[in-house]
């Protein structure tokens, strides 16, 4: 027997164990392994038999680096076929958790034991395609269509005692699982199970106008995504035709799904995740340094996000303010961002105590500096000042401190070489909300070394952020790829496009947000300043702000707003764009959407090869990674990098160079990689492949 499964026999229950550790995918040899224990427990005359993990948890599901390539059986459903066929209880113990095929494996099973607390989920969805063993016509049998779909479109993982109450866990175990899975097993034996495959109790009768409505309630949050629609057809199907045709309607849906643009973006992006981690050219014993006292200097929007990710992950974090009444300010607002979310049942009120004490506040900057582990600044956004507060860090912390800025736009190497410790010096890069938004870009600068690196890397981890290492440049990744986008908003306008027209191409593309609606949110004023002190103009913007719309903040901006902050149009900003192009004798003519389009996301793939070209970025998975954790970018699209790849990139350069011909902006000349990639007939991700293997 392989050690993939191992067999252990307590009597007449036998115990196949899974043993991939740490997470137990389903890989050819499992299911072999899986295959073979069930024909060797019933030639052993067993009558029962326990599926249980080794490790962390039962079983994350499929091996997706299997995905692709020629099927090797045994496949999952004969796995299930022998579960299903075997005489005696087969019970599935779950801890951990049992994840996609991993949760087929346990449906298959006549019963399912589980520790309460374990997590039990469907989350293909996410991945771009519908589970394909069976879950979306075993579960709905169990529990109903409706609540099968709410678990399966959602792809969200529920605790096993929430499934145990829906009634597809059988029993929740305490103490060893494995003596009480086997326990349960015995006693057991000889009771009648009804294998889901055979129920119709809970699908009979199902109206299907209140499935569809559920359904319609359930999509109504997964806007352009294909795969949510698959599993609501597939759930749909459990009802409607027998069992057997409602496998084989899954199957198809998967087998289209997953091999369409949308699971592949969902996939790179999902490996791209783990992969960001990896830093290139770190030595393996870079060494984190130990973090047990966060300081975060000021305790405005970005400060007191940061201190509420701290706490929120258990980390005692200390704000540091130039005044009693500003830190008081700052700590109430972390105290009624929490109480809201108390409010809302989404967090309990022993926890919220529990953050809270962990928050705490002072004016006393050196005192306070001088027990930080890890200082994180986050005062106003002007090189005097971070240079000054740089300069009292240095004196204040402890020698071997790493102390990182939050700046979004200054050098890092500029705000170092105010300190003693450029080396100790880098740039944490939040995304607003802070305590919400998953991004952190790391910034590296030229002196930065790799133990303060593996320290804000670390720490960002554990305080539950993405981190993604960069380069030190203007605006770093994120905002200087975007910032290339809105000179094409501004000439969009001009030339015929209405603020909804843009937002809605992007919208429908799957953005969170249009730009000119992100812009109202973030206040236009503050554009405007950057432009004032850079010395650039954008007329059609200028005369917004001139009007004295801010955005949300003030009600009006690019839309008008009513109480419940709705987005309106607003003639008014019709009339200023047609006043501004008539000034400017610029000819309105109608642009198609797809143009919007491209003219939006050609210049942000142009700027990202140049990052690339530059080494800022590492890879173009890091970009992508970005857009998907910090920009709203829809993660079925992939990122900006895989979109361009799925164009062509020969198609990339001919559309840049027609645009930078058309439109005048010299940024968007096709950059030398581009150019050279097109010529080659290469990709973004041939290139990444490529950097992963050197
Ligand atoms: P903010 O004005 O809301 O907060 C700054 C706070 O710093 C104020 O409360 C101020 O009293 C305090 N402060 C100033 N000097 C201080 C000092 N010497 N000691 C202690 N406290 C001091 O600004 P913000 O939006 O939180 O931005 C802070 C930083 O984060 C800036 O560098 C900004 O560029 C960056 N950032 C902002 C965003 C965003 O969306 N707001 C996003 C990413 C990064």
């Amino acid at each position: 027997m392989s050690d993939f499964v191992q067999h252990a026999t307590h009597g007449d229950v036998h115990v196949l164990r899974l043993n991939n550790p740490p997470v137990n995918t389903l890989r050819t040899e499992i299911r072999a392994g899986l295959l073979a224990g069930m024909n060797a427990a019933k030639a052993g005359g067993a009558k029962a038999v326990v599926l249980i993990g080794t490790g962390r948890m039962f079983c994350a599901g499929a091996e997706m680096t299997e995905f692709g390539k020629p099927r090797v059986p045994p496949s999952l459903p004969d796995v299930f076929d022998a579960i299903e066929g075997f005489p005696g209880i087969v019970v599935a113990a779950i801890h951990g958790s049992a994840l996609g095929g991993g949760l087929e494996l346990a449906l298959a099973c006549h019963a399912r034991v589980a520790v309460a607390d374990a997590q039990v989920g469907l989350p293909e969805v996410k991945r771009g395609f519908v589970p394909g063993a069976g879950g979306t016509q075993r579960l709905p049998r169990m529990i109903g269509p409706e609540a099968a779909a709410k678990i399966i479109v959602s792809g969200d993982p529920i605790k096993a005692s929430e499934a145990h109450r829906l009634g597809f866990v059988d029993a929740i175990i305490a103490g060893d699982l494995e003596a009480g899975a086997v326990a349960w097993a015995r006693a057991n034996i000889g009771k009648s199970f009804t294998l889901a495959r055979n129920r119709t109790d809970r699908i009979a009768g199902q109206d299907a106008a209140a499935y569809d409505a559920v359904i319609a309630g359930l999509l109504k949050r997964t806007r352009g995504q294909e795969s949510p629609k698959g599993c609501a057809e597939a759930v749909r199907a459990s009802f409607t035709v027998p069992f057997e045709d409602g496998l084989k309607k899954e199957r198809e849906l998967f087998s289209t799904l997953v091999a369409g643009e949308q699971s592949k973006a969902l996939r790179h992006i999902f490996f791209g995740e783990r992969e960001v981690l990896r830093i290139p050219g770190m030595p393996a014993d870079a060494k984190s340094l130990p973090v047990e006292r966060l300081v975060v200097i000021g305790g405005g929007t970005m400060g007191g996000g940061i201190a509420m990710s701290a706490a929120n992950f258990g980390v005692p974090v200390t704000i540091v303010e130039m005044s009693e009444e500003a830190l008081q300010k700052g700590l109430a607002r972390c105290h009624a961002n929490w109480e809201r979310t108390v409010a809302s049942g989404r967090l309990s009120q022993a926890e919220y105590e529990k953050r809270k004490a962990l928050l705490t506040g002072s004016t006393d900057f050196e005192g306070t500096v001088a027990k930080a582990d890890l200082v994180i600044e986050a005062v106003f956004e002007n090189m005097e000042v971070k240079k000054q507060v740089f300069a009292r860090l240095d004196k204040a912390a402890r020698p071997g401190v790493v102390l990182a800025s939050n700046t979004s736009t200054l050098s890092i190497d500029e705000i170092a070489s105010a300190t003693s410790r450029p080396e100790l010096v880098v740039g944490m890069h939040f995304f607003s909300p802070a305590n919400v938004m998953r991004l952190l870009e790391n910034v590296r600068g030229a002196k930065s070394s790799w133990p303060a690196i593996a320290t804000a890397t670390e720490f960002g981890k554990r305080i539950g952020k993405l981190p993604v290492l960069v380069g030190n440049c203007d605006g770093f990744v994120g905002n200087r790829m975007t910032g290339k986008r809105t000179p094409q908003v501004e000439k969009l306008l001009l030339e015929g496009c209405l603020p909804a027209d843009i937002d809605k191409v992007m919208e429908a593309y799957g953005m969170a947000m249009g730009p000119l609606a992100t812009g109202d949110l973030a206040g236009l004023d503050i554009g405007a300043a950057v432009r004032k002190a850079r010395g650039t103009v954008a007329p059609v913007a200028d005369a917004i702000v001139a009007q004295g719309r801010f955005g949300q903040k003030t009600g009006k901006g690019w839309y008008m707003y009513d109480e419940k902050r709705n987005r309106l149009v607003d003639p008014e900003v019709e009339r200023i764009i047609l006043d501004v192009a008539e000034k400017m004798q610029v000819r309105r003519r109608k642009i198609s959407d797809e143009e919007i389009l491209e003219r939006l996301l050609l210049p942000m793939v142009n700027e990202g090869a140049r990052i690339l070209e530059e080494g800022v970025a590492y890879r173009p998975i890091d970009i992508d990674v970005i857009f998907i954790n910090g920009f709203g970018w829809p993660a079925f699209r992939g990122g900006p990098m895989f979109w361009a790849d799925t164009q062509g990139l020969k198609n990339v350069r001919d559309k840049l160079a027609r645009y930078a011909e058309s439109t005048g902006d010299a940024n968007l000349k096709p950059t030398a990689l581009i150019e050279k990639l097109a010529a080659e007939g290469g990709t973004f991700a041939a290139m990444g492949a490529a950097a992963k293997a050197a």
